[in-house]
């Protein structure tokens, strides 16, 4: 929390997390508006409540087309896209997986392997088929889910940043738990910490300050449970159907779209750091902090951020040089 006192701070529970804004003027009447806006979002992209336009696809799976609103279109439209690149690690009908396992909700368990592989075989994102003239959507098989809760989140940051300056703001902050997305910079820039994985508390890795820019942070810490001594995680590799397994605790991306930042983080979780660190010299737009198992903090480069270390039991890389 700043100490500046010009900053006004604003805070709701929505998308299962609390939800932090942050205004250079008081005015609860625009904090009440950008409330109400995650939630109309959230209404049409939860896989996690019916109704939702997702659910409405999900339930016609193997049946039918279901007609969406052009925001939602566009959005499955563009993690159809990145579903589809060669190698990723995102894909936007890992639904089925995401469901047996149930991870950081009741009920979660390790699927017997050949549940896996069954569930596997209705992940493919080329069977998400879209009509552009009709806007809708249809799953081919039935019991295929689309899963938008690795983007959900950027995407809504950025709806909000847009609204806010819309609205004439010139500085603000929105965090959605995990996703903070930035307009301005107020004293030289926003300062956004780094949490320290799987620690008490608020404990930070380190701080950033950034300016007009998204930080969206994706770690194995934020879900998980523990059986027989072994840890799963939230994210799975659709590879394989089983969480993501490398030297990764968390990533966190600098971009200017929190959309970008959300897709970026799995993309490169999927990588790891070497491979990562190498996507990104062709993407001078996207940069990543690193956070590994054994306590390295690599930063892909430096060109949009500040980093401080605030930890000294990580041992900071700095790629730039
Ligand atoms: P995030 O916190 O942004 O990394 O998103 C994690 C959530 O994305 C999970 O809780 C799942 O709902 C979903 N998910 C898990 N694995 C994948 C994947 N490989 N591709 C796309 N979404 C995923
Ligand atoms: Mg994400």
């Amino acid at each position: 929390m700043s100490s500046d006192h010009r900053i006004y701070s604003y805070s709701a529970v929505l998308m299962g997390s609390p939800i932090l804004l942050k205004l250079y003027s008081h005015n609860e009447a625009l904090a009440a508006q950008v409330f109400r806006l995650i939630k109309q979002y959230e209404d049409l992209l939860t896989v996690n409540r019916t109704p939702s336009q997702v659910m409405e696809i999900n339930h016609a799976a193997g049946r039918h087309p279901v007609t969406v609103s052009r925001p939602v279109f566009e959005l499955i439209r563009c993690a159809k896209a990145a579903s589809l690149v060669p190698g990723s690690a995102f894909n936007l009908a890992i639904g089925p997986l995401v469901k047996r396992w149930k991870i950081g909700f009741k009920g979660d368990s390790v699927p017997p392997a050949q549940e896996i592989a069954a569930l596997l075989a209705l992940t493919s994102p080329a069977e998400v088929c879209l009509d552009e003239e009709a806007g809708s959507v249809f799953l081919t098989r039935p019991g295929m889910e689309i899963d938008l809760g690795a983007i959900a989140k950027g995407y809504i940051a950025d709806r909000v940043r847009d609204y806010l300056r819309k609205a004439g703001e010139t500085a603000a902050l929105i965090n959605l738990g995990g996703n903070v997305q930035t307009l301005g910079s107020p004293e030289g820039g926003w300062t956004v910490g780094l949490k320290k994985p799987f620690s008490e508390g608020e404990a930070l890795v380190g701080a950033l300050v950034v300016s007009d820019k998204s930080v969206v942070t994706s770690g194995t810490y934020e879900r998980y449970f523990e059986r027989d001594g072994k840890r799963y995680h939230h994210i799975l590799d659709p590879r394989t159907g089983y969480p993501l397994d490398n030297e990764l605790d968390s990533v966190t991306v600098i971009s200017t779209d929190s959309l970008d930042g959300d897709i970026w983080t799995t993309l490169l979780y999927g990588m790891g750091v070497a491979k990562g660190c190498a996507a990104l010299r062709a993407r001078p737009d996207i940069e990543a902090i690193f956070v590994t198992r054994s306590q390295e903090v690599i930063l892909s480069s430096a060109r949009h951020f500040r980093f401080t270390l605030l930890d000294n039991t990580f041992r900071l890389t700095d790629n730039t040089v």
